[in-house]
């Protein structure tokens, strides 16, 4: 995979390029940064301008970015859909990651400021990416998460497919509780069916975990997925101890 970004701190990618998994799938294939400021064309490569109408926010200019994106797009690919990091973007979800990480190129442009002039946006962006409800300072964060989001479920970034299938979402459930040695520990005892062996009980108690985390914390995600008849039935049970047990704690 071509990931391409366009950032007015390229710093921040060289950091993770050199870094776990993110940083290992990274080396093997091409990450390379785009700044701006490289294509100011003034003395004092101004890249970005007042904001018309007033306000105190700055916003980025036109003439940078567009030299900047017909170089890229000439050197990189002119049909390669162009995703720009916004607050105002479509928030992003693990489907949505999926279907990035099927691209050959990913070419993710990162605001500062107010963000870009509203003509560029119009004019050379296809889709627009939110990480969430909330303001950052700049699309970097937002762009590296996204990076480390679809690199991981690139093949060969993780030992094992399995592990990404597994993963929160995957399947539209949040993931069940995982445990490690020792078996036995003051904290409490890693429980009895993970210790059996038996494969089928085993899938079986991670399933009935996964669907009452989902029931508990995020319930708004279950009315989203069909359940089968064997689902329903592990579900109701799940629903059953815990309210037992939490009935009879607050009694
Ligand atoms: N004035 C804008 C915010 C600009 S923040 C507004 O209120 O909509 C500056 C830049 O940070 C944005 O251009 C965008 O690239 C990035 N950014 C901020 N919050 C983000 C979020 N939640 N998701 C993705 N990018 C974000």
């Amino acid at each position: 995979m071509n990931i391409h970004v366009v950032t007015l701190f390229p710093e921040w990618f060289l950091a993770a390029a050199g870094l776990g998994l993110t940083g290992k799938a990274l080396a093997s294939g091409e990450l390379r940064c785009w700044n701006p400021r490289d294509y100011a064309r003034d003395p004092y490569r101004t890249i970005d301008g007042r904001t018309y109408g007033g306000g105190p926010g700055m916003v980025l200019m036109l003439d940078p970015l567009i030299e900047l994106m017909s170089e890229l797009k000439a050197s990189v690919s002119s049909t390669a859909r162009v995703t720009a990091m916004s607050p105002q973007g479509e928030v992003l979800t693990q489907a949505r990651v999926k279907k990035m990480a099927q691209r050959d190129t990913l070419i993710l442009l990162c605001g500062r400021y107010e963000g870009f002039d509203e003509r560029f946006v119009r004019e050379y962006v296809d889709e627009e990416i939110s990480l969430g409800d909330f303001v950052l300072s700049g699309g970097e964060l937002a762009a590296l998460a996204l990076i480390d989001a679809v690199i991981r479920l690139r093949p060969g970034t993780l030992k094992r497919a399995e592990s990404h299938e597994q993963d929160s979402f995957s399947d539209g459930l949040l993931d069940c509780a995982h445990y490690t040695r020792p078996e036995v520990h003051p904290l409490g005892r890693v429980p009895e069916t993970l210790l059996s062996g038996n494969h089928q009980a085993i899938a079986r108690h991670r399933r009935r975990e996964a669907l009452g985390r989902t029931w508990l914390r995020r319930p708004e995600l279950l009315a989203q997925v069909s359940l089968n008849a064997a689902d329903t039935r592990l579900l109701d049970e799940f629903r059953a101890d815990w309210l037992a047990q939490n009935l009879s704690k607050s009694s």
